[in-house]
């Protein structure tokens, strides 16, 4: 493997902040992490190790401190974030981080902390990995199509036509689906279904939070994409989804993320409200890197092994 070499000038060097949501050791059952969402730890540790060996690792804070002090990032400058909080961050993530004495930030959709309850982007994998129909007929607002299930590339095609109506639904319309691929396909999507979709307990969240290496903030509660939400439940899931951390936590949390983190997943009204309960840094998943004096509300993000994105600094093998 060779190294990107970087000639730009100093003023030109980006901040690379990369995007993971977990590490897995466990082999997928049928079309499970068909994404690539949590990726293998032998690749996680040596991604880990690039960045430890030829990168500059900074914490969200103080990327963020060279960032409004108008310096030039490091060369190689990387912050390390993990979305969701799910547990495997825990019990695979940070014990390389750990070892390697890597920082990183952790995004936890606060209201899933220590409960059974699986994301409904998993919801939806799992209904459709584990249900024994070869097809489904399921209204999609004005599409009533059938997608055949039998083979493993027709049950992908079928989540990713659901999940990508379910993304630009509104949340109402979203939990009809969902209500309707669980009647139909008669799986119940619990966590017993797959290590992955387990979230953090709170124990775990506090020793995390107790490292200084690691820097906790929010994601929402159940990961309802906040521009979605009527103005006045989108308040109180940030209310909630940061109160809930600082409480946990027993100190006030400064960081946030959007959840899913695209363009129309966010807005100014939505910036607004975190700046006024006290979030200095919101990074997107928006694909880039970030120059300096980027908005810390328009962070760009590079995420790693989702769909086969390549880890930047190195050509994948
Ligand atoms: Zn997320």
């Amino acid at each position: 493997m060779t190294p990107h070499i970087v000639t730009d000038p100093p003023h030109l060097r980006p901040l690379t902040i990369l995007l993971y949501h977990g590490v897995t050791a466990s082999r997928p059952h049928g079309i499970e992490n068909h994404s690539g969402k949590h990726i293998q730890v032998a690749t996680f540790h040596e991604q880990m190790t690039l960045v430890k060996q030829h990168c500059t690792p900074l914490s969200m804070d103080e990327a963020m401190a060279i960032n409004q002090s108008g310096a030039d990032f490091p060369r190689h400058a990387v912050v390390i974030s993990f979305d969701d909080g799910f547990r495997n961050n825990y019990t695979l993530a940070a014990p390389i981080l750990a070892e390697l004495g890597l920082p990183a930030v952790f995004y936890l959709t606060s209201g899933m902390i220590h409960t059974d309850m699986i994301f409904w982007v998993d919801r939806i994998e799992a209904a459709i990995n584990h249900t024994r129909l070869t097809h489904l007929t399921i209204p999609l607002g004005d599409a009533h199509p059938t997608l055949p299930l039998a083979t493993s590339a027709e049950k992908i095609q079928a989540v990713t036509r659901i999940k990508s109506f379910c993304k630009q639904a509104p949340q109402a319309e979203r939990d009809q689906v969902l209500a309707t691929l669980i009647a139909q396909t008669q799986v119940d999507p619990s966590a017993d279904l797959a290590e992955n979709y387990r979230m953090l307990t709170w124990p775990q969240v506090k020793a995390m939070d107790a490292d200084p290496l690691f820097t906790i903030g929010g994601h929402s509660l159940y990961h309802d994409v906040l521009s979605s939400l009527p103005h006045a439940r989108m308040l109180a899931d940030l209310d909630l989804s940061i109160g809930l951390l600082a409480y946990g936590c027993g100190h006030p949390i400064h960081h946030y993320s959007y959840p899913e983190g695209q363009a129309n997943h966010y807005n100014a009204t939505i910036v607004e409200a975190l700046q006024q309960r006290g979030i200095r840094y919101c990074p997107s998943a928006i694909h880039g890197v970030n120059p300096k004096g980027s908005d810390p509300f328009h962070l760009r993000r590079i995420m790693v092994g989702f769909q086969e994105i390549p880890f930047p600094f190195f050509p994948s093998e």
